[in-house]
């Protein structure tokens, strides 16, 4: 079974905090919900009203293989009793994730080629990726990392010393992208030393953050986060992760709206993604929803070819042409890019829609 770094903060009886704020040692309303994200796929369906007798089985198998974790603000968001609800479709193991399918690997993008130093991958010229932590707050079925050795990157003392000591070296790096896992499940203060760390790094231009959390918990977003990102001389961009527009509620357009003031750049990236996503009808809502909560959306992934998600897979030339669609649909500005990753090229490949 594949496990990523257990969450151990000890859950806390909140029910007297605020739902958003602050996330104070005396108020870590997040990561109160964090540790008590569902891990049990017994519990999923018995909490949305699915058949045991008709989806155990395959949620079961599928979990031996990733564990499932999804936290309870996003199961808020699905339709119970709805074995086809697209967000529940992101997150619950099936038993199609057991059958190994040619073409499909467990490091599609060859990540493990490109690690500099523990923690650090270099794919671009100007850009470098640091991976935190292995944690996420959500197990998304289709991601490309589900079987990236995370257990080999945790990151030491020594390790964030070669961390700066190469970017340092690095005249070339500009941007430092924080990734992981999900790099907003690490704790505030921890990110505030990362941010002292790169601010010291003359060269860097700007802070990127890739995390699902704003979207799967919004009380993340709170006083803490804000306070670091509000320090930092560098320009922030956030990057969210949202697949689908019954992904973004009324908490998460709040959180966005905290991230804007703070000056932070929101953009949105999706993966196409079967069963969820692949029509022309979602994605323009999609499109719509994102941009009505400040967000630009800016890459629409192809699937990548990760071994136990075979079942996602959606042809190049089918998301083509739900890109051409969009174009008849939207302004240019709502249409998000179509790129696959292609392990070694110097920049993501874009899918040519024409
Ligand atoms: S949140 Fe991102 S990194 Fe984590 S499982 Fe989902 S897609 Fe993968």
């Amino acid at each position: 079974m594949i496990q990523r770094t257990p969450v151990r903060i000890e859950a806390r009886n909140t029910s007297h905090l605020p739902e958003h704020g602050t996330c104070t040692a005396e108020n870590q309303s997040w990561q109160t919900i964090l540790s008590q994200s569902l891990s049990n796929p017994e519990q999923l369906l018995e909490r949305l009203n699915l058949p045991a007798e008709r989806w155990l089985e395959g949620a079961k198998s599928g979990h031996k293989l990733f564990q499932i974790r999804v936290p309870e603000p996003f199961i808020r968001r699905m339709e119970p009793g709805n074995p086809n609800d697209p967000l529940l479709r992101q997150v619950l193991p099936i038993a199609d994730e057991t059958v190994e399918q040619p073409g499909f690997v467990r490091d599609p993008l060859e990540e493990n080629t490109a690690i500099q130093t523990t923690g650090l991958i270099r794919k671009y010229h100007s850009r470098a990726l640091l991976m935190v932590t292995g944690q996420c707050a959500i197990n998304c079925r289709y991601c490309f990392r589900r079987h990236f050795p995370y257990g080999e990157h945790k990151l030491s003392r020594d390790d964030r010393h070669q961390i700066v000591t190469a970017l340092n070296a690095s005249p070339e790096i500009n941007e430092v992208i924080l990734s992981g896992g999900d790099p907003l499940a690490v704790n505030d203060r921890l990110l505030s030393q990362w941010v002292d760390l790169l601010d010291a790094v003359p060269h860097l231009k700007r802070l990127r953050i890739h995390s699902r959390l704003p979207v799967v918990i919004p009380q993340r977003v709170c006083d803490d986060m804000l306070s670091w990102l509000d320090r930092t001389r560098l320009q922030k961009v956030l990057v969210v992760h949202v697949n689908h527009p019954a992904e973004i509620d009324q908490a998460t357009r709040e959180a966005f709206a905290r991230l804007k003031q703070a000056g932070v750049t929101l953009l949105n990236q999706s993966v196409i993604l079967k069963g969820v996503n692949d029509n022309a009808d979602t994605l323009s809502a999609l499109s719509e929803a994102l941009f009505d909560a400040g967000v630009m959306p800016y890459y629409l992934h192809a699937f990548d070819p990760v071994a136990g998600a075979h079942h996602f897979d959606v042809s190049d030339a089918a998301a083509a042409l739900l890109v051409r669609q969009m174009l008849e649909r939207l302004p240019g500005f709502l249409v998000p890019k179509l790129v696959r990753e292609v392990p070694g090229e110097t920049s993501k490949t874009p899918i040519p829609v024409n």
